[in-house]
């Protein structure tokens, strides 16, 4: 795997394996790579000739108060994961590289609407730092299909929006998301959680399986009742308790939440746990 730290390094790069007829798969991740990124540079190596990982703790995504000091980060390791899943390519380039105008760009990119619910109410800035640096990578990429996860599902929508609204050159990919056996979804963030944490923090996967039962089995169609459900099962159970943020059914597609529910909806739950945030969601069809 070759790790390259400039925007023209790796433009030049991807743009000599394209005009040898290369197709070429991109991921763009904030390192500290765990089994749920392997699955995604996996996945993107089974369907194109080259695959770039990208490794990049983007500071506009984060808020003044969020962990961008303290986000876990080891790219050493995560060159060694990504040259094992099939990567070519690591492209890690410092902050000054991606934001050579400084810190706060005049131009971003903000996606309305679908930024707004959700994770857009606790994180108002949230999404705009994420459509900007990925809007910035495929400029940088070029041509490509771009592998994300479900896991972040609202940030899936959010780029699969922006990739078409702006005309990108980009298939975006939503890809399974990969849980320990517990249910627990995978995340950076977890290294967060204490020993009494991670015994509790299934709950939020169990929470979104019970919310898949009412719908599916008890056939409840009124999303408050079952976001009700969710949330109060979320907020019960043995200390360490979760400090709830929303838990929530939506129309899978807007992500606005329906009357009443019908064809395929997404639930989706955000909780704190000690010094962990942490997010889960899961598709369900009501028939
Ligand atoms: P991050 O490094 O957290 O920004 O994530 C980089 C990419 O990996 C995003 O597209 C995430 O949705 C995806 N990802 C993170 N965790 C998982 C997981 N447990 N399963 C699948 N994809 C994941």
């Amino acid at each position: 795997v070759q790790v390259i730290e400039t925007v023209d390094g790796f433009r030049k790069a991807l743009d000599a394996d394209r005009t040898q007829g290369r197709t070429v798969g991109l991921v763009p991740t904030m390192g500290s790579l765990h089994a749920g990124h392997r699955s995604l540079i996996e996945r993107s190596a089974a369907d194109n000739d080259v695959t770039a990982v990208t490794v990049f703790v983007n500071p506009l995504q984060f808020a003044p108060t969020e962990d961008l000091a303290a986000y876990p980060r080891d790219l050493d390791r995560d060159v060694a994961l990504a040259a094992e899943a099939g990567a070519a390519f690591v492209f890690a380039p410092s902050v000054e590289e991606m934001y050579p105008t400084g810190p706060a760009p005049l131009t971003t990119v903000t996606v309305a609407t679908i930024s707004e619910p959700l994770e857009g109410r606790t994180r108002p800035t949230h999404f705009a730092g994420v459509a900007t640096v990925v809007a910035k990578l495929f400029a940088i990429a070029g041509q490509c299909r771009a592998y994300f996860g479900e896991k972040d599902y609202q940030q899936l929508a959010v780029i699969r929006r922006m990739a078409a609204d702006l005309s990108f050159p980009v298939e975006v990919v939503g890809c399974p998301t990969v849980r320990e056996p517990d249910g627990l979804a995978l995340s950076s963030r977890n290294v967060y959680l204490t020993a009494e944490e991670r015994a509790v923090a299934p709950r939020l996967h169990e929470a979104l399986q019970l919310g898949k039962r009412r719908i599916e089995k008890d056939g409840e169609r009124d999303p408050r009742t079952v976001a009700h459900a969710m949330q109060q099962y979320i907020e019960a159970g043995k200390e360490p308790r979760f400090i709830l943020d929303y838990a929530e059914v939506v129309d899978a597609a807007d992500l606005a939440t329906p009357t009443r529910l019908f064809g395929d909806v997404r639930l989706l739950v955000a909780a704190r746990l000690g010094k962990a945030r942490l997010i889960d969601n899961l598709g369900v069809r009501a028939r």
